[in-house]
């Protein structure tokens, strides 16, 4: 096994085939809205990350049968995790959250995933969520924005938070019995390769569910678009890229789940995504390489609980 896909720990747990279906609810973000900060990201654009989602004036429900329609007649599957996907889910009231969550609730659900950042989670929430688990039978995975475990590189991207928050997050889901995931960019021109292993260990340690990896991607009218226009960054080649995602997989507990290698961007408002290359082209390359190479997830993993020192004791 290269490493721990996403598709084969479906299947395994549902025993079918799963689809996510994005829900877009209307919620926006403290760090756009003013609470944190007014501009958000460097890199983020006005949607959020949900630029394939139904308009939020749709209910929950109805974007559950539209979605659940489509993919149901096209995929043949029957099972589905409702995604809450754009800007930070839980950055809102407790009351039309627990309406939202409970709206998600239908049948063929088998799992909810909660888009959000980690100074947004909160002990009530996370009870809520615990009793749907509870009660429901209905999985529940926190989906965390990080990007960088390098707390100099998380101010320079202005995300408002730092490692501490994450930590926090983490461990305070795993209290309530509930999954985490950490989005992360592997090529920021900002980090060096040091970072990336770093974020790999901490991940591990920490004991995140899952992991999503992405490239860095450049939109138009955007902090990060802008310094682009002025030549003021780079991003890295492919070759870097691919690298450093095979190093992190390498220093990853082969128990954590990887969503994704690599994501995809809007094709609107782009100015750079992942070197004009399809998503899946680049996928493939980092698989073939691992293959090539020997290299798989987690054979740089056994640095925890004193293994290195103690190991022969
Ligand atoms: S936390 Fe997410 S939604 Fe908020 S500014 Fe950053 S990327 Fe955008």
């Amino acid at each position: 096994m290269l490493y721990n896909k996403f598709s084969d720990y479906l299947k395994m747990k549902y025993g079918t085939k799963v689809y996510k279906l994005p829900v877009n609810i209307p919620v926006t973000c403290p760090n756009r809205d003013g609470k944190v900060s007014r501009n958000g990201c460097i890199f983020c654009g006005e949607e959020g990350a949900g630029f394939e989602n139904l308009p939020n004036s749709l209910s929950v429900s109805e974007q559950i049968r539209q979605n659940s329609k489509y993919i149901g007649e096209n995929y043949k599957s029957e099972r589905f995790i409702i995604y809450f996907q754009n800007y930070s889910n839980t950055y809102l009231s407790y009351d039309n959250f627990s309406k939202y969550i409970h709206e998600a609730c239908v049948e063929g659900v088998v799992a909810i995933y909660i888009s959000t950042r980690p100074d947004c989670i909160h002990d009530r929430y996370l009870e809520l969520l615990k009793t749907i688990k509870e009660e429901k039978g209905i999985d529940i995975v926190l989906e965390l924005g990080l990007q960088t475990v390098n707390y100099h590189n998380l101010k320079y991207l202005n995300r408002g938070h730092g490692l501490a928050e994450f930590i926090d997050a983490v461990i305070r889901i795993r209290r309530y019995g509930l999954e985490s995931c950490a989005h992360y960019i592997s090529d920021l021109p900002m980090d060096n390769f040091d970072d990336v292993v770093e974020g790999a260990r901490i991940l591990s340690a920490l004991g995140v569910n899952q992991v999503k990896c992405h490239s860095m991607y450049i939109l138009k009218d955007t902090v990060l678009g802008n310094m682009f226009e002025r030549e003021e960054i780079e991003p890295l080649p492919l070759e870097s890229y691919i690298e450093r995602t095979i190093s992190f997989l390498e220093y990853l507990d082969p128990e954590i789940v990887i969503q994704r290698l690599i994501g995809r961007a809007p094709e609107e408002r782009t100015l750079f995504c992942n070197w004009g290359t399809s998503w899946w082209k680049i996928k493939d390359y980092i698989e073939e390489k691992m293959d090539r190479e020997g290299r798989s997830q987690g054979n740089r993993f056994g640095y925890l609980n004193g293994s290195r020192c103690l190991k022969n004791i």
